[in-house]
C-alpha cells in the first residue's frame, strides 16, 4: 500500500480513548475531535475503564448517534495503560491508530500532522511536550526526575515526558497484540519495539473540566511499577551496595587490628557497633524489599492473568467500509 498516495477518505483511522470518570469531558471530546477526523475513514473506540459515573451511558448515547463510535467497557478500573492496550487490541483492522486522552489535553489539530508523518513512512509518531507540563510544581519536578532517573538505569530509553498521544501503524498494532503482559507499560513497550519512529512537538493544554485522575501517591506507585517492570537495575544495586559496604568494613577491620596490635588503646565499642548494625540491617531490609518487589512481579506474571476484562462492547469494524489496497 502506498501511503503517500492515499486520499484522506481512504485512510482507515481509529482514535482510541481511555476514559475513567470522564462524564464531564467525553462528549465534548467527541464533538471536538470528530471535526478533525471527519475527512478520514474514521472510527472511535472509547474504553470505559470501569468508570463509576455516567461515562458509560454517555458513550452508549454517542454510539447510538454515530455508528462509527465503538466502546469497550472494562469490568473494573484497570488503569490507563491497560485500557489503552484494550483499545489497541480491538483496533487491528485500522491503517493507523491514534491514542488520545479524553480530557482534550491533547490538541486534536495535530492529528493531520501525525497522519502526514505516517504517510511519510513513519510507523510510530510520538508527541513530545513543546512547553511546560501541566500540574503542580512538585509533580512537574517529580516527573522530570523520574524520567531522567529511569533513562539512566534502563537500557531501553523510555519516552521522557511523552504524553500518551501518538499514532501507530497497523503493523505496530498487530505487534502490540502479541504482548500478553498483565501490566503493559506502553511508554516502555513502544520504544522497545523499534520500527520507524519520529516525534512531533505539541502543546499540552491544561484540563478544562474535572481533575487529573492521578493523585501524587498514585503517580509514585505508577512510577515504581514502571521502573521495576522494565529494568532489573535495582536488583544490581544490592550487589553494588554489598561490595561497597564490604570494602568499608574491610578497611575498618584493618584499622581495628592495627589499633589492637600497635597501640595500647582499644577500639571504642558500643556506639560504632550499634550504628553499623542498624545501618547494615536497614540496607538489608531495603534490598530484601527490592527483591521482594521483583519476586511479587514474577509471581503475578506467572499467573498470566489478562490485562483487562471486558464487560460490554459495541464494536464497529472497518470491514463494511470500501476495501482498498
Ligand atoms: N484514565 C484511565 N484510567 C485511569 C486513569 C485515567 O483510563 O485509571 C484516563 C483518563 O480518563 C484520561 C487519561 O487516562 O483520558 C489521562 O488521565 P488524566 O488526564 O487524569 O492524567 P494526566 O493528564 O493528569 O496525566
Ligand atoms: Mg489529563
Amino acid at each position: 500500500m502506498n501511503r503517500k498516495a492515499l486520499h484522506p477518505e481512504n485512510i482507515r483511522l481509529t482514535v482510541i480513548v481511555a476514559c475513567y470518570n470522564e462524564e464531564l469531558m467525553v462528549e465534548m471530546f467527541y464533538r471536538t475531535v470528530v471535526r478533525y477526523v471527519k475527512k478520514y475513514d474514521y472510527r472511535f473506540i472509547f474504553i470505559d475503564d470501569g468508570s463509576k459515573d455516567e461515562t458509560l451511558s454517555i458513550l452508549q448515547k454517542l454510539s447510538n448517534e454515530d455508528p462509527l463510535v465503538a466502546y469497550i467497557s472494562l469490568s473494573r478500573n484497570f488503569g490507563q495503560p491497560n485500557a489503552l492496550k484494550a483499545g489497541y487490541d480491538f483496533a487491528t483492522d485500522a491503517d493507523c491508530v491514534i491514542s488520545m486522552d479524553a480530557d482534550l489535553q491533547h490538541p486534536p489539530d495535530k492529528i493531520d500532522l501525525l497522519v502526514a508523518k505516517w504517510q511519510d513512512g513513519f510507523d510510530i509518531v510520538n508527541t513530545v511536550r513543546a512547553v511546560q507540563m501541566d500540574g503542580a510544581l512538585n509533580r512537574r519536578i517529580f516527573a522530570k526526575l523520574f524520567y531522567r532517573f529511569v533513562n539512566i538505569i534502563s537500557t531501553t530509553q523510555i519516552l521522557a515526558d511523552g504524553p500518551d498521544y501518538r499514532l501507530v501503524d497497523r503493523k505496530v498494532v498487530s505487534a502490540l497484540a502479541e504482548f500478553k503482559e498483565s501490566t503493559p507499560y506502553l511508554k516502555e513497550i513502544i520504544p522497545w519495539m523499534g520500527f520507524n519512529c519520529t516525534a512531533v512537538p505539541v502543546n499540552i493544554e491544561s484540563r478544562s473540566y474535572g481533575e487529573s485522575k492521578y493523585s501524587f501517591l498514585k503517580l509514585i506507585s505508577l512510577s515504581l511499577r514502571g521502573i521495576t517492570s522494565f529494568s532489573v537495575s535495582p536488583l544490581r544495586l544490592s550487589s553494588f551496595v554489598g561490595v561497597g559496604l564490604s570494602f568499608m568494613s574491610f578497611l575498618y577491620g584493618i584499622y581495628a587490628i592495627y589499633v589492637h596490635l600497635f597501640t595500647d588503646q582499644t577500639v571504642q565499642g558500643w556506639t560504632s557497633i550499634i550504628a553499623s548494625v542498624l545501618f547494615i540491617s536497614g540496607i538489608q531490609m531495603l534490598m530484601l524489599g527490592i527483591i521482594g518487589e521483583y519476586l511479587g512481579k514474577t509471581f503475578l506474571a506467572s499467573k498470566r492473568r489478562p490485562a483487562y476484562l471486558v464487560k460490554e462492547i459495541r464494536d464497529v469494524s472497518f470491514s463494511r467500509s470500501v476495501e482498498h489496497k
